[in-house]
């Protein structure tokens, strides 16, 4: 996995099943396979659930911040928002939020 710049990774199913930990959205098919959230751009590492802790593969960013900035930009980074599905397409996928995680 250490060349996924060069080579994306696509899961044989890519059936959504998987809650991605930034939006929340039902959006990805696996989890820790460095998926990218097409909700929300976050790239999943499968690093668990602590909110504070800086993830790799997001460029330092926690859920957290990635969370404040899908609340404030409709993405986990302002720079992201113009690859994540609109937010017509955002209803395709089912939300579910945790409301014990925070
Ligand atoms: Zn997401």
């Amino acid at each position: 996995m250490f060349q996924k710049k060069l080579e994306w990774y696509s899961p044989k199913d890519p059936t959504p099943r998987v809650k991605c930990q930034c939006c929340e959205y039902i959006s990805l098919a696996e989890s820790g396979n460095y998926l990218i959230c097409p909700v929300c751009f976050w790239e999943d590492e499968g690093m668990g659930w602590e909110l504070d802790t800086p993830s790799g593969a997001n460029h330092g960013l926690t859920i957290r911040e990635g969370r404040a900035n899908f609340l404030k930009f409709g993405a986990c980074e302002p720079e992201m928002v113009k690859h994540v599905v609109s937010t017509e397409q955002r209803k395709l996928f089912e939300y579910r939020p945790d409301s014990n995680a925070i």
